[in-house]
């Protein structure tokens, strides 16, 4: 086993692996406009043995102990609530952790094989608390089904929630003192997320609202403590003084967090990504590198190589616009 450290020092252990660019959301910022449904075909996603393939390499030969599924909408995909349970003999054989990112849709309904599968940590995205909004958003009238998600995960008595919050100018940055009174009432982890562009969104500088700003309006009624009790978190994290409920903040624009960054991610096609926004000059597809042949032993000399040309931090706003290959719901955030 070795550690996956680049240039910079930066150990890497948490891999995110988007199961899927298929979703049965149009989030405006995300997959937007022309809405292109799922581009990568059925035989360029890596099967669920493949997944299994990815994990076992990730953690056997770079001691990786971290591991999220999100997509486009993992939950959509088919078999994959039945594949969770291959994962948990994997986790019981080798020993990491679990998280899914999902938009809650269907979450109620896959929830008690989700816990039984023994998920460690579940993200629900929710933009906004006004059903017309979520609509506007999401292009689907699913409100009270993703409520009802988070509500329900809150009564199995689920501890690692968190709700990811995009805020956006104009759009639901009215809302964030609501979101605050959500986090309070619910004793949750509300997370907000600073709206990214991405090379298929619709993403310009007037929509954007920054880290600060957020921070500020909650300053107005609250006061923020920090709370750095997770030292691998990407997210400022802060607790509400005298009240229940924690708020995080995800500023990847306005202050990135590149220099403690521990992840990597495999795209819906397989395509290996050293950054969310990579712009990676060799490629590493892992459907490729199976359907060829390569021994895992080659692959992670592959991977390494890959990490060695990592670069430090990812460029500003106005350069991610044009890098062509970025599209979120392939990517899974
Ligand atoms: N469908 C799942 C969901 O929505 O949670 C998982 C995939 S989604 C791409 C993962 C996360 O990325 C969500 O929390 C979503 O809000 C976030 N996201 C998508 N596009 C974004 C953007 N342009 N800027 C910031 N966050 C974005
Ligand atoms: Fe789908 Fe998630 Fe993207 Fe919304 S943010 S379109 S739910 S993948």
């Amino acid at each position: 086993m070795v550690n996956l450290i680049d240039r910079f020092g930066r150990i890497h252990n948490y891999l995110r692996i988007s199961v899927t660019d298929n979703c049965n959301f149009r989030c405006f910022y995300c997959n937007p406009n022309s809405a292109k449904d799922c581009n990568t075909g059925k035989d360029s996603l890596l099967s669920f043995e493949e997944i299994s393939r990815v994990i076992n390499l990730f953690s056997s030969h770079f001691g990786f102990n971290k591991f999220r599924f999100t997509g486009g909408e993992p939950l959509v995909r088919k078999g994959f609530i039945d594949y969770l349970s291959d994962i948990q003999k994997l986790k019981n054989k080798l020993n990491f952790k679990v998280g899914l990112t999902t938009n809650g849709y269907l979450l109620s309904y896959y929830l008690p094989k989700i816990i039984d599968a023994g998920i460690d940590y579940i993200n629900i995205s929710l933009d906004t608390l006004d059903r017309i909004k979520f609509k506007q958003i999401t292009k689907i009238d699913v409100f009270d089904n993703v409520l009802n998600s988070i509500y329900n995960t809150l009564d199995y008595g689920f501890d690692n929630l968190k709700i990811n919050v995009v805020v956006m100018k104009g759009i639901n940055d009215d809302e964030i003192l609501d979101f605050v009174h959500f986090a309070i009432t619910k004793n949750i982890n509300i997370r907000f997320i600073e709206y990214m562009p991405f090379s298929d969104n619709d993403w310009n500088k007037e929509d954007f609202f920054s880290y600060f700003d957020m921070k500020s309006i909650i300053e107005t009624k609250y006061k923020l403590i920090a709370d750095n009790t997770n030292n691998n978190s990407v997210a400022k994290d802060f607790i509400l003084s005298g009240y229940n409920g924690k708020i995080s903040f995800i500023s990847s624009i306005s202050e990135h967090f590149c220099n403690s960054c521990n992840r990597v991610r495999i795209a819906s096609n397989g395509d290996f990504r050293t950054c969310l926004f990579s712009d990676d000059k060799k490629s590493l597809n892992f459907k490729y590198l199976f359907k060829n042949g390569f021994d895992d032993n080659d692959i992670a000399l592959k991977v390494i190589e890959m990490i060695n040309d990592k670069w430090e931090k990812h460029p500003d706003e106005i350069s991610l616009k044009k890098l062509k290959s970025n599209n979120m719901f392939m990517i899974g955030g």
